[in-house]
């Protein structure tokens, strides 16, 4: 499994070199207030499953007179395979796209890709319970932000078609950082620009490595979102951990109420 998504690199699901021991995830002790929540976007923020078939609807109505007989399910379920859930290069995803489609005439590779890099953005569905989720914390003062690993033309095009830009402070998408997740300069970067102490933010991730593992290393207090990645061992799972976003307000303090 590699670590990135959208046209990021390959790497393998460890720790990444150079870092000895991580603080532990299960601790059981809750930070005293959190002021920030800083959330991942693929996965967490988004349902790839839900925007790759949005997707595939969209590139079967385009291509329909291309293709030989081979229905919509089908090919959605060619996308699924080929995404890995956005972890496969994407080169290799176009070109399986060329290649594994019945194309009574295929378009080049480059045509795949560039009908991929411009609709597949504007395919993005929100995961249940987002925008409620991200009201509410910004109801309650709590700054938000996103740290993204991918292409900035791409995760920027989704976050402008899922319409939740206006609650974020901050948008660190790795391209323009020059690292990604789980690098910890990344989530420092992102500390600095929420302008939060990372004891007192959260972040919010699917993936192990990538988001939990990595936002614990660099101090932030991790949650993760279960169910879409399994858990790696020997790396205990952690307490702090959510399968709706919606559950993320449990880990906020409710606002001071000032004494009648
Ligand atoms: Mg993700």
């Amino acid at each position: 499994m590699s670590l990135r998504t959208e046209g990021a690199s390959n790497k393998a699901l460890e720790r990444p070199a150079g870092i000895r021991s991580p603080p532990p995830l299960t601790a059981g002790v809750m930070p005293p207030m959190i002021e920030a929540v800083l959330f991942d976007l693929d996965e967490t923020l988004t349902d790839r499953g839900a925007s790759l078939a949005k997707y595939a609807a969209l590139f079967h109505r385009e291509f329909a007179g291309l293709i030989g007989p081979m229905n919509l399910r089908e090919i959605e379920a060619t996308f699924v395979a080929l995404d890995e859930r956005g972890y496969r290069p994407r080169e290799e995803v176009y070109a399986g796209i060329a290649d594994q489609l019945p194309w009574a005439s295929a378009p080049n590779t480059g045509a795949i890709r560039e009908h991929w890099r411009t609709w597949f953005p504007s395919s993005a569905v929100a995961r249940v319970g987002s925008h409620e989720t991200l009201v509410a914390l910004a109801a309650a003062d709590i700054r938000l932000g996103v740290v993204t690993n991918g292409s900035v033309l791409g995760q920027s095009a989704k976050i402008a078609h899922l319409g939740i830009g206006q609650y974020f402070s901050t948008v660190v998408i790795s391209e323009a950082a020059g690292c990604e997740k789980p690098d910890p300069r990344i989530f420092r970067y992102a500390l600095e620009e929420i302008g939060c102490l990372a004891a007192a933010t959260l972040f919010v991730g699917d993936h192990p490595v990538n988001d939990v593992i990595g936002s614990a290393e660099a101090g932030l207090v991790s949650v993760w979102f279960e169910g879409i990645h399994a858990w790696p061992s020997p790396h205990p799972v952690p307490e702090r951990r959510i399968r709706a976003l919606p559950e993320v307000l449990e880990f906020i303090s409710p606002p001071r109420r000032d004494a009648a």
